[in-house]
């Protein structure tokens, strides 16, 4: 229910409306889901949702629901975005890399609290989108990179955390590779690709893993190398 305030609002001023829904997403849907790290809701209320959907659903952007954001993608549901995050157990100004840009909102989110971000994206016109949609909001600590980020990004790394937004057969020792010592890495897993388990993994200073299982959730599939095939249903198969 819109407060009397931002109806008005959204009468007259589009952008405060977006600001109050925006304001009221954190409360309902994320603190309220015991999401409590304030890093996190901090950076949740200060990215313009409405700024990484298309035009014409501009109107949902702060609704509890993925949303579909063109090539058969889709940007994921906030709460998600904040779980994910939280979950890379972030201090401040550290170096991430995320896999699956999508639309660029978990990467500007990220951008609030790292020092530096790095995502990479699958699909060209989506990872061009994300680049022109945070160079317009003026972040610029993410560098948005175009490829196969199933074996992540070896130029850059090591990474303090990662964060992987599309689900996989299995953790890609890539990845784990890519980690500094006590680094996080947070992604969804699962045989099938319908649904999965959200694993964080730590690298441990004897080079050991430890993996937990933070909850259930369903993501869109890891295409690549060290991820899915590329048609439906394909195991993992070798691309590129
Ligand atoms: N974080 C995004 C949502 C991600 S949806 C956001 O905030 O909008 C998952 C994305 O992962 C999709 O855009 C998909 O194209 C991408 N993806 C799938 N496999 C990939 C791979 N191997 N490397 C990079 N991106 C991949």
């Amino acid at each position: 229910m819109a407060s009397p305030e931002s109806r008005r609002s959204s009468a007259c001023a589009p952008a405060d409306s977006f600001a109050s829904q925006r304001a009221r997403m954190v409360e309902t849907q994320i603190r309220a889901r015991d999401v409590h790290d304030p890093q996190v809701l901090a950076a949740m209320a200060k990215v313009p949702r409405e700024a990484f959907v298309p035009e014409l659903t501009r109107e949902l952007a702060y609704d509890d629901s993925p949303l579909p954001i063109g090539c058969d993608q889709t940007i994921s549901q906030p709460f998600i975005v904040a779980v994910m995050i939280e979950a890379l157990q972030l201090e401040g100004g550290e170096r991430v890399l995320e896999i699956g840009t999508g639309s660029g909102y978990a990467a500007a989110v990220l951008a609030q609290i790292a020092g530096e971000v790095v995502t990479i994206e699958r699909i060209a016109a989506l990872a061009d989108r994300a680049r022109a949609t945070l160079a317009a909001l003026g972040i610029v600590n993410v560098e948005v990179g175009q490829g196969d980020g199933s074996r992540g990004c070896p130029a850059h790394a090591p990474f303090d955390a990662i964060v992987v937004a599309a689900g996989g057969p299995r953790v890609p020792d890539s990845l784990k590779a890519q980690l500094t010592i006590g680094g996080r890495l947070v992604m969804p897993v699962g045989t099938d690709q319908l649904s999965q388990k959200l694993l964080r993994i730590t690298r441990a200073p004897d080079g050991h893993y430890a993996h937990e299982h933070l909850t259930d959730v369903r993501f869109v599939p890891l295409i690549g190398a060290e991820g899915w095939g590329a048609t439906p249903d394909e195991p993992t198969a070798e691309r590129r």
